[in-house]
This record gives structure tokens, C-alpha cells and sequence, in this order.
């Protein structure tokens, strides 16, 4: 299943969580979303935050040792990396031109939270399309 055809994404009790990650930082923050992909559904079980190299209030780079280790937790849990989250400390949270390029590299599901929204894309003919994110 490729990221680009996913429907929706359910986020179950995490949806709380994701705002509060973006309403208490200063810098961006990344999270490693472990879940599982049903049909056209990705659903996310468990979120492996991992440090942004970059520490800025405007861009993020994943630690890419965490990333490993995050991976060999989903591993350990049957699960696997659904998706990369992080958050804007400003507004709005949909995918910066940095993102973009990103999300070539990284064909998951990106879910964006800033303090007055979470949203979720996903990577489309070189852009994002933005998918609903369930609870
Ligand atoms: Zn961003």
C-alpha cells in the first residue's frame, strides 16, 4: 500500500496528545507514528518522538538513529512506521515547501499539528493531499 492512496487516518485517544505536542513547545517536534495500514486506513497505535537535530522553531530533522530505534520498536510490537509527525509553532499546520521535499523522500502519512489545528497529508503527484483524520 502506497501512502498516496490512503483515504483517511485514525488517530484514536492520540488526538488529544498531538495538539498538546504543539501548543507546549518552542521548537518543532517530530514524532515516528507506529501504527498499522487496513485497506485504505492507516491507524495510529503509538507515537516514538524522536529529537529534531535542527532544534528551530521552523524546520526539523529527525535524529535518523532514533528513527532506527523507533523502527525496531514498531518491530517489536508488530506494528509498523505509518507516518512522521511534527508540529509548526505557528500556523497553519499544512506542509511548508521544506515538508514537501520531505515527503518525496518519506511517502508516509505526515500529520501537522500547530496549536489551533492537527491535519493530516499525505503525498500526491509531487505535492500533498490532505486526508481526514478520525479519531
Ligand atoms: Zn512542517
Amino acid at each position: 500500500m502506497k501512502a498516496s492512496k490512503l483515504d483517511r487516518v485514525r488517530v484514536g485517544p492520540l488526538a488529544t496528545v498531538l495538539k498538546m505536542y504543539a501548543v507546549a513547545s518552542e521548537v518543532e517536534r517530530v514524532a515516528i507514528m507506529l501504527g498499522v495500514i487496513e485497506g485504505s486506513e492507516a491507524r495510529v497505535y503509538s507515537l516514538y518522538e524522536v529529537e529534531n537535530l535542527k532544534g528551530s522553531p521552523v524546520k526539523f530533522e529527525a535524529d535518523p538513529w532514533q528513527v532506527v530505534q523507533a523502527s525496531k520498536t514498531a518491530e517489536k510490537y508488530g506494528l509498523e512506521i505509518v507516518g512522521v509527525f511534527h508540529t509548526h509553532t505557528s500556523c497553519p499546520a499544512s506542509p511548508s515547501p521544506k515538508d514537501l521535499e520531505g515527503m518525496k523522500a518519506w511517502p508516509y502519512v505526515w500529520i501537522i499539528a500547530c496549536k489551533d489545528e492537527v491535519r493530516a497529508w499525505v503525498p500526491s503527484e509531487g505535492s500533498a493531499r490532505e486526508i481526514p483524520l478520525e479519531e
